[in-house]
């Protein structure tokens, strides 16, 4: 089946889980969306309020922040796949819970196996440390292993995972937004190495 059928039932089913208890305070699900034939998937955490609302990902206040960040990198929407690791808002915003990130991440797995990426980018320490542990690498806390390149497998192909700090970040401290706009940068030249 083409990618895009593929992510359709998916995405039917993610908007249907019950499989932990977070469908109980959801108005929507949160799937993701983007183009399916792109190089770079990123990965934040979970809906906030407004993602809730819209069911869709990053539209709230840090979406507003990694909207700008891409275009300063000169990398636009339309180039990359967004999604979070757990597809239902946590109540209050709270961390979610690894029960949580457990039951949900096989969605996570089969959005990655349909749109292969050559790049995964991480927003945060629960996408890097979910993502380079299924790829069998050690992580250490988010403020090291930032901007780095992991060449590694991950699900059967090739990939390289770039772990960044989460957006939101930037809303409270300076340095956060700098680290960030150095990470998006380094994707952009990457990127540009492979088109
Ligand atoms: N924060 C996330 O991690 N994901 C979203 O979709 C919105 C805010």
């Amino acid at each position: 089946m083409p990618k895009r059928g593929l992510i359709e039932t998916l995405a039917d089913e993610i908007k249907t889980c019950r499989k932990c208890g977070l469908w109980r305070q959801r108005k929507n699900a949160v799937p993701g969306e983007g183009n399916l034939d792109v190089a770079v998937m990123l990965v934040g955490e979970a809906p906030g309020y407004w993602e809730d609302v819209k069911g869709r990902p990053f539209v709230g206040a840090a979406g507003k922040i990694l909207d700008g960040m891409l275009s300063k990198a000169g990398i636009s929407r339309s180039d990359v796949y967004i999604t979070n690791v757990v597809k239902c808002r946590p109540p209050e915003n709270r961390d979610p819970l690894p029960s949580e990130i457990q039951t949900c991440t096989s969605f996570l797995d089969r959005q990655i196996e349909i749109i292969k990426p050559k790049f995964l980018v991480t927003l945060g320490r629960h996408a890097a440390s979910y993502i380079l542990a299924k790829a069998g690498t050690e992580t250490e806390g988010i403020t090291k292993i930032h901007g780095k390149i992991y060449e590694t497998r991950l699900l059967g192909f090739e990939v390289f995972i770039i772990p960044m700090y989460h957006p939101a970040a930037a809303l409270y401290k300076a340095k956060y937004k700098d680290e960030l706009d150095k990470d998006f940068r380094l994707l952009k030249r990457r990127l540009e190495r492979i088109t």
